[in-house]
């Protein structure tokens, strides 16, 4: 898709922006700022009054005061440490302007001694007395009206000045011509926003405070546009995903039937829904590219395995991948004898499947002897071949982003793909994060649950811990103890979990284990499998156990450092115990002091164990940014949208977006090739791409 004519000003060299040169340009990069379009929603931040005063003394300093002055005499200093001081009078008392390293010739004919002069800056006091230091502004009176009321201020780096951008910003919203509105004039009316070259020049020229506000129209139109974009972009991909699949599959309900009858308890209601959600999209021509997001041990697995029965039903494959090989062999452990009881093959496929045996399971994949196959990564590999794949299943993939599910989509060629993640995510960022699928939610967990007793308890009680663990275990309780490192190291003061296992062998004896990620991964296997077992008691683990591992019989949870982790790193690790009718305990050890925030943090996970109460809080304290991580969450960066304050804005911008492409897939419409400018104006490279393939 080629760029519109109209946008060619917007995408000339910086240096054709009046006041900027290679230099500017150049510091103008690092703020990402690279052609004049950038500047539109690059705004201003603040803005500074510059309302005038009669006289300094109509202020309380330190403050920023506009005033009318005659210039005095020039103080120039004996030596460099002194400054240079200007004495002036404004309508009511005298003060000194104030210059460090200052030129004094400058000096002279900026403020000729006996001319008026309005001048601008911050008052300060310096030894009792009123001054300013380097005014902002120094205006000839004729100048003056050049100095706007509210000058705005604008997230400046090195090497660039406030009035270089405003004057650069002004000269590039200029640029923009008129353009057919992409915004859906019912919603424009509603919001009451104004058109955008209108709102550009609202949002650059600030007339106070207010208009800096998240709900100042000018500003939520921007926003809008930006949310929009970036829901055009998903929505694109989520139309080129949904277009690729193989045929429809229909599931006959007969092995669902078999394995349910099967089953020691029945789904929750929450299940069943998502169930039957996927159902309906399994059984569209359209592929399914849906999320299940529920908190730990909402019971995430069943949906997954009844999911893919609906691909063997309707005579097809299917696959669940999970992120580490404990995972894998557990879903494993928890499927296969239900599955063989109603006639369905499933088998397990992971990296340390080699030679013969691998070959083996891989013929049998592709002849479809293997109705559900399941493991780590190593099942999407090139070489493996289905014979029909009808549903890819992504367990705990929370920590990809947009990209690699659409990767994932590619490999999975006609299948449908299930996505399920344990973090609690609140529903703005999952519009933004998700926003390409369609999303499924356990918000009720299996019955019988018993809360979790969560309680706080500093190092220096470490052995009433021990004390408690040790009776603990002559019961027959079993914990696990998490600790944040695997060696012991210098430089950061961990204690580290082979130290820990140490020491708790020491005390506790055989039934102490030990897992940590840098173990062979059969090894890892064989401790799992005896804690499972509950040959071992107390298993001292890294946060290799963090996601998914499913041990009923478990009911302590000791975190050592716990002030370390991450909200939610804290929440699923908690999620390992409670699992069973019996009564659970998680001790989040600190070392004391604790800070505020880190106090803050751990209360909250004392205090509730709900995961999405849990994430608004997480969302709250560290921001958007910060909880998924840009990077790895595909989520964009937005420069006017605050994705906190403006979470209904991005569920408008979903529908709206979604409902456009139905109508306009190709966006061919009148307010499709507006829509295409949007595209432009705002860098959504891969839309464009989407929109030259389809
Ligand atoms: P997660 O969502 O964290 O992956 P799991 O699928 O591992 O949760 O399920 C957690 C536990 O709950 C498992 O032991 C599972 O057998 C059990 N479970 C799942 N669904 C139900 C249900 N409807 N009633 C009772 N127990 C259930
Ligand atoms: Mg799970």
């Amino acid at each position: 898709m080629s760029r519109p004519d109209v946008l060619f000003p917007l995408f000339a060299e910086l240096e054709t922006l009046p006041g900027i040169g290679p230099r500017t340009a150049s510091a103008l990069k690092s703020l990402g700022i690279l052609r004049p379009k950038d500047f539109l929603f690059f705004l201003p931040q603040a803005v500074i009054d510059r309302g005038r005063k009669e006289s300094i003394r109509d202020c309380v300093p330190p403050c920023v005061l506009t005033v009318e002055v005659e210039v005095g005499a020039h103080f120039v200093p004996r030596s460099k440490s002194q400054p240079y001081r200007v004495a002036v009078r404004d309508a009511q008392t005298e003060f000194f302007l104030v210059f460090f390293h200052a030129r004094g010739d400058f000096l002279q004919k900026l403020l000729p001694t006996g001319q008026r002069r309005l001048i601008s800056g911050k008052v300060e006091f310096f030894d009792g007395i009123a001054q300013m230091a380097h005014p902002d502004h120094v205006l000839r009176i004729e100048e003056a009206g050049d100095l706007p009321r509210f000058e705005p201020v604008y997230p400046a780096g090195a090497g660039v000045t406030q009035r270089q951008i405003a004057k650069a910003a002004a000269a590039s919203v200029d640029r923009l011509a008129a353009l057919q509105e992409w915004i859906d004039p019912h919603l424009l009316t509603r919001e009451g926003w104004p058109a955008l070259n209108a709102a550009l020049l609202q949002a650059h020229a600030p007339q106070g405070p207010g208009d800096l506000a998240v709900t100042a129209p000018a500003r939520q139109r921007l926003a809008y546009d930006e949310l929009f974009a970036y829901q055009i972009t998903l929505a694109l991909a989520r139309t080129a995903l949904r277009s690729g699949k193989g045929s429809p599959s229909i599931g006959t309900g007969d092995l669902r039937r078999k394995v349910l009858d099967a089953l020691p308890f029945s789904p929750t209601s929450a299940q069943r829904r998502a169930v039957a959600q996927i159902d309906s999209d399994m059984q569209s021509p359209e592929r399914m590219n849906r999320l299940l997001q529920g908190d730990v041990g909402s019971g995430k697995t069943l949906v997954a395995f009844l999911a893919l029965l609906i691909a063997v039903e309707a005579g097809g494959q299917g696959a669940m991948m999970a992120p580490t090989e404990i995972l894998a062999r557990q879903h494993h452990e928890g499927i296969v004898g239900y599955a063989l009881a109603a006639g369905v093959h499933v088998a397990l496929l992971t990296g340390r499947d080699k030679g013969r045996e691998r070959a083996a399971k891989l013929a049998d994949l592709a002849s479809g002897k293997i109705d559900i196959l399941l493991g780590t990564h190593a099942i999407f590999q090139k070489d493996v071949e289905f014979k029909d794949l009808r549903l890819a299943v992504v367990d705990e993939q929370h920590r990809f982003g947009v990209d690699q599910r659409m990767e994932l989509g590619a490999k999975g060629a006609a299948a449908d793909v299930l996505v399920m993640t344990a973090t609690p995510i609140p529903r703005s960022l999952a519009l933004a994060s998700y926003g390409d699928m369609d999303i499924s939610v356990l918000d009720e967990k299996p019955p019988g649950r018993k809360p979790i007793k969560t309680a706080m308890i500093s190092d220096g009680r470490m052995e009433e811990v021990f004390g408690h663990l040790s009776r603990a275990v002559a019961e027959g309780k079993q914990a696990y103890w998490v600790c944040p490192l695997v060696e012991e190291s210098e430089i950061v003061d961990l204690t580290s979990a082979q130290s820990r296992f140490a020491s708790l062998r020491a005390r506790l004896g055989e039934v102490v284990g030990l897992v940590h990620g840098q173990m062979p991964s059969a090894e890892k296997d064989a401790v799992m499998a005896r804690f499972q077992l509950g040959e071992i008691k107390v298993l001292v683990a890294t946060t290799v156990i963090e996601v998914g591992v499913d041990v009923p019989g478990a009911t302590i949870m000791v975190i050592e450092r716990a002030e370390i982790f991450g909200l939610s790193q804290l929440h699923q690790l908690r999620g390992r115990v409670g699992r069973g009718s019996a009564e659970s305990t998680c001790l989040l050890l600190y070392q004391a002091p604790l800070g505020a925030s880190a106090l803050r943090r751990l209360k909250v996970i004392r205090d509730t164990e709900d995961g999405f109460a849990i994430a608004e809080e997480d969302l709250a304290i560290r921001g958007a940014g910060d909880l998924i991580g840009t990077a790895q969450s595909g989520l964009p960066s937005f420069r006017v949208a605050d994705l906190e304050r403006q979470s209904a804005l991005m569920a408008i911008a979903q529908s709206d977006a979604r409902r456009l492409l139905a109508e306009d897939p190709g966006l061919h419409s009148l307010r499709g090739k507006a829509v295409r400018h949007l595209l432009w104006l705002l860098d959504q490279d891969r839309a464009m791409q989407l929109i030259r393939v389809g």
